[in-house]
């Protein structure tokens, strides 16, 4: 599966057996929640080399057998799968779908980028990566018990993806939120729902009391007034982009009033055109 890449990684405990896996590349976290007769791995990276550096450091921690949750079908989250088979893979019903419709799409696109970047290790690693279709659908809330310990999994509608899963481990107070919420980068709205966004976030704040670690796709762990605070912003960038297609602002005037960048402001507004136009 090629060597492990050569990105440092490093682990951040949110919790008791509850760990975040942190990557350089993408500022890519990836979960681990320990039961005592099984484990649970959230995302499994970008690729057949990240994926088999992952599997090797989950197999460090822990010799009891694993399942696999993708939050969503995005290819740093899903395409390091093949790495920990033969294992259940878990998944939004939208997730295999996206990834049957889309991963050779995704996979030329990123191999084009990170060429374009300077990083033909990586491009050559999402070239030789076997996509690997999750085979266990997830239909509502789901609890899974991985021995002394249950980790629930749901879904709040349509966000970042039309497909997003979060897991909630409520003994340990952590919730993994996929891209849902970004920290250290702005949220990704390209191909996501502006509009309906901010009702998914209100669900994963539910799941929240102060002392709440929420772990994000990317960037380190945050606490329910980050997630809180994202909420508002996606919220104001939905309501400027509605303005913006209904005539009401021009688009330099949403783009100066965002706090979001403007390539970011951009994308919120091609996903709004495309998809949902209701604030
Ligand atoms: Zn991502």
């Amino acid at each position: 599966m090629g060597e492990p890449r050569s990105a440092p990684a490093r682990w951040v405990e949110v919790g008791d057996g509850v760990l975040v896996r942190r990557y350089d590349e993408l500022d890519l976290s990836l979960g681990l929640v320990l039961g005592r007769d099984a484990c649970l791995v959230i995302d499994t990276g970008g690729d057949a080399g990240q994926g088999a550096e992952w599997a090797a450091a989950v197999r460090s921690v822990t010799a009891n057998p694993w399942r696999v949750l993708l939050t969503h079908a995005h290819f740093d989250h899903s395409f390091g799968t093949a790495a920990f088979l033969p294992c259940p893979v878990l998944s939004h019903p939208g997730c295999r779908a996206e990834l049957v419709a889309d991963g050779e799409t995704q996979r030329t696109e990123w191999v084009r980028q990170y060429r374009v970047e300077g990083k033909p290790e990586i491009a050559d690693r999402i070239a030789a990566t076997r996509l690997v279709l999750p085979d266990s659908m997830l239909s509502g809330r789901t609890e899974l018990d991985l021995g002394g310990r249950t980790v629930v999994l749901d879904s709040f509608g349509l966000g970042h993806t039309d497909h997003d899963v979060v897991a909630h481990v409520p003994d340990a107070d952590v919730v993994f939120v996929g891209d849902l919420v970004e920290n250290g980068a702005p949220p990704a709205f390209d191909g996501s729902y502006p509009a309906t966004w901010p009702a998914a976030l209100s669900s994963v704040l539910d799941l929240t009391g102060p002392a709440t670690t929420v772990v994000p796709g990317h960037g380190d762990p945050v606490d329910r007034s980050f997630v809180a605070a994202q909420r508002a912003d996606i919220v104001a960038v939905g309501i400027l982009c509605a303005a913006v297609l209904t005539g009401d602002i021009g688009e330099d005037d949403a783009l100066r009033r965002s706090p979001f960048p403007g390539d970011t402001t951009r994308a919120a507004l091609r996903a709004l055109a495309e998809r949902d136009r209701k604030p």
